[in-house]
């Protein structure tokens, strides 16, 4: 009998979505794969060149626990810059991803029953942490509202439980950017009601005017005794599968992360330290620069396809690099054999059209579907023309099974 925990445990939904247009594909059908939580590139120099020099330095042992020193110092640069305030590395651990980052946060402040504010729609890994972690996830609506979380939504979701309100913005997988006012009124409602933030800003350098990614302590420095900022290179540097990120808050909440990480993974995977290294010290925005570039070309390529959807509203892609679309009306109109129509539902007859997207049930919205626009700009023409062919005719195909 394996162990009580596994019956909560579901694997990732997005990776299921990634894995159901992989299997189709190599049945033969040809499709374009709009799932992806990841930027199609190639390397930037600086990170091939440290990765190299040090495989030729035979770098091959552990390093500290929460990662280099020096490393952590230029991460308590970086983080200074961006915060506008002084950070030093003994409030930074170096971590396998966000996805490890976020995996310590739960478990150092968690207690068993401890409840979570998540805004929903949200990423999947949010909720099904906290669960591990013995949590329970509260989600609050964000639809009616632009997928922006209202204060007074989440004010009335507080109870004697809550011990934190996770904050991801620019969000997956809406697209969603908060503005400082929103900003600060979630970091007034944590420090008038004691709560922890969780604040993921992995999707914080691909942000498209007029819209601006501020992190939430530069814009309530109060808030930063209660805020664990979390941080990774995968999307900002399309390094997804170097898994290299960061987790930066009190020295306390460190201290029990070095505990943790010490009987878990220990250090990062030493050569993306090095090859991480050698890139903050080149001070070189060039390749991240140009990954912008490649985003908001995608973007606007995007925009301009979509723009025919009748039955869709235009999807606002405030941040970050994912379409995420509201099929609400579409719903209205359409029924899937008898009932009511629901994203899975879009998902497979947009699969049938050769066009792979991730459904909003993984996102615990049954209205919403996301697409990645971090792929190649010809497959991503020929996926959106495809789709949108698709969504323009669905009453019609579903109405014919009525
Ligand atoms: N946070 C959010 C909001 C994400 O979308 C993802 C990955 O898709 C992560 C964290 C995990 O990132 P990483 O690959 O660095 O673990």
């Amino acid at each position: 009998m394996l162990a009580q925990r596994t019956v909560m445990l579901k694997s990732s939904a997005t990776a299921a979505a990634r894995s159901a247009a992989k299997a189709a594909a190599a049945r033969g059908k040809e499709i374009i794969d709009l799932t992806a939580g990841e930027i199609w590139s190639d390397l930037a120099s600086s990170v091939r060149e440290g990765a190299i020099d040090a495989i030729n330095c035979n770098v091959n042992r552990y390093t500290e626990t929460l990662g280099l020193m020096e490393l952590r110092h230029a991460l308590a640069r970086k983080i200074s810059a961006e915060t506008a305030q002084p950070w030093s590395a003994d409030e930074i651990a170096v971590t396998s991803g966000a996805k490890q980052a976020l995996f310590n946060a739960t478990m150092v402040l968690l207690n068993p029953g401890d409840e979570v504010l998540i805004p929903s729609p949200y990423w999947t890994t949010f909720p099904a942490q906290i669960v591990i972690a013995g949590g329970t996830p509260i989600f609050v609506d964000t639809r009616r509202n632009n997928y922006v979380p209202r204060l007074t939504d989440l004010a009335a979701a507080i109870t004697p439980r809550t011990k934190a309100i996770v904050v991801n913005t620019p969000n997956n997988p809406t697209g969603t950017v908060y503005d400082r006012d929103i900003l600060a009124g979630i970091a007034t409602l944590a420090v008038e009601r004691d709560l922890w933030i969780i604040f993921d800003e992995c999707y914080g350098s691909f942000v498209h005017a007029p819209h601006s990614h501020d992190p939430i302590i530069s814009v309530a420095p109060r808030a930063r005794e209660r805020t664990l900022i979390v941080n990774s290179f995968s999307k900002s540097l399309a390094l997804a599968g170097w898994r290299i990120g960061y987790l930066a808050g009190p020295n306390a909440v460190i201290d029990a992360v070095k505990a943790l990480q010490s009987h878990t993974t220990s250090n990062p995977n030493v050569i993306a330290q090095h090859a991480l290294l050698h890139h903050l010290g080149t001070k070189n925005p060039t390749f991240q620069l140009r990954l912008q570039r490649h985003i908001a070309n995608a973007r606007a390529l995007g925009l301009s396809i979509l723009s025919a959807l009748t039955l869709v509203p235009q999807p606002a892609a405030q941040g970050g690099f994912y379409f995420y679309l509201d099929l609400s009306d579409l719903q209205m109109r359409t029924k899937a054999n008898g009932r009511k129509l629901d994203a899975d539902d879009v998902v497979s007859a947009l699969m049938d059209a050769g066009v792979a997207t991730v459904s909003g049930t993984a996102f615990g919205d049954p209205a919403g579907i996301r697409l990645s626009f971090g792929i190649d700009l010809e497959l991503l023409d020929k996926g959106l023309r495809r789709l949108t062919a698709t969504l323009n005719e669905l009453t019609f195909c579903f109405a014919r099974h009525l």
